[in-house]
């Protein structure tokens, strides 16, 4: 029951299952996989499956219904402890970890994870964002890891492993997560009314390496017109870069931020590009597939019937718009990599058209 709302992660559920059930339930797991893909409702599932009084452990199963389940759902289990980094911070505070100085260790999370449980047979503390903490909540962390109190349970979750400290790491059972599957992440924003409509969540989600939280930021209105825009205009026989380099330019001084923020949407719209290219050549090589995108299918029908060249093309296509996501990568000003990468598109889409 509870698990049909965690998507594309049954393996690991599974895995919990048989280990919970043989009676190997760990004091510490690490989570570890990119953004937005349901690592920390994983996280809260799994606890509520642990605190819920109709169902043992190894089930892995919650009702949605007893007191403890209810507690969960409202976000006010007093034994479902969670801390992350604050918005507008760099790091994990200590203070979160261990409590302020002039209370270092008897405040903070693993402070409240050594009190006996208030309500279930344990606690279960969710630490995110791991990958993001300072030597000093490392180290008041680790000291918790080698010796955990008896009715625990400690989640820590990260995007990656390489700046963890290898001591944590080998304290804990390290459960991989990878990136939801097109389908799933598209029934997702179905599901969450990201998207209109299907064909808009196939397309998001196609663009988004499989993370909800990529997805979301692709719902920033701005950047859905700007998409639609340079599809129309990479769908239009006349394709006229300098109008459309003008069009993006002005788009990303409407979504503002500052220069770093500026530079990610500018990759945003290369993305585009090479999705809207590797989507074509798709499109051109199978016969019956249906773009997702319609522009997509507009632009392939012209090309039809494809030769090899055509095919080719469409990877030059998509190469050069790989080569301005670099370019930006390596601090290329926006403007000179957009017009440039538009002008090489043009030239080379008109190459086509003259033979
Ligand atoms: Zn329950």
């Amino acid at each position: 029951m509870i698990w049909e709302k965690i998507r594309g992660h049954s393996r690991q559920v599974e895995m919990f299952r048989q280990s919970i059930g043989r009676g190997r339930l760990a004091h510490a797991y690490l989570f570890v996989g990119p953004d937005g893909i349901g690592k920390r409702m994983f996280a809260h599932a799994l606890a509520q499956c642990l605190f819920c009084t109709r169902f043992d452990d190894g089930q892995l199963e919650a009702c949605g219904e007893c007191s403890s389940c209810r507690q969960m759902m409202a976000g006010s289990h007093p034994d479902y402890l969670t801390v992350g980094v604050p918005a507008g911070k760099k790091d994990l505070p200590i203070e979160l970890i261990a409590g302020p100085n002039e209370r270092r260790g008897r405040e903070g999370l693993c402070y409240e994870l050594s009190l006996s449980p208030m309500s279930a047979k344990r606690k279960v503390a969710v630490i995110d964002d791991v990958n993001r903490m300072n030597d000093a909540s490392a180290n008041a962390l680790l000291k918790t890891l080698e010796e955990p109190p008896a009715d625990s349970v400690l989640i820590l979750i990260a995007t990656d492993t390489d700046s963890l400290l290898p001591t944590i790491r080998s304290r804990c059972q390290m459960v991989r997560f990878a990136p939801l599957p097109t389908e799933d992440l598209a029934e997702l924003i179905l599901d969450l009314e990201i998207a209109e409509n299907r064909n808009e969540a196939e397309t998001m989600a196609a663009l988004s390496d499989g993370s909800l939280f990529v997805a979301k930021q692709l719902a920033d209105p701005e950047l859905r017109q700007l998409r639609s825009t340079l599809y129309g205009s990479l769908a239009d026989a006349e394709f006229d870069s300098l109008a459309i380099s003008d069009e993006l330019l002005a788009g990303l001084d409407r979504l503002g931020g500052d220069a770093q923020n500026r530079r990610s949407n500018a990759i945003w719209l290369i993305r585009f590009c090479t999705t809207f290219f590797s989507a074509a050549v798709r499109f051109l090589s199978e016969s019956d597939a249906n773009a997702s995108i319609p522009q997509v299918e507009q632009f392939g029908q012209r090309l039809r019937p494809a030769t090899s060249e055509d095919v080719e093309l469409l990877m030059a296509l998509f190469d050069r718009s790989a080569l301005a996501a670099e370019q930006i990568g390596r601090m290329t000003p926006v403007p000179l990599c957009l017009q440039a990468l538009f002008d090489d598109l043009g030239r080379m889409l008109r190459s086509r058209t003259r033979n």
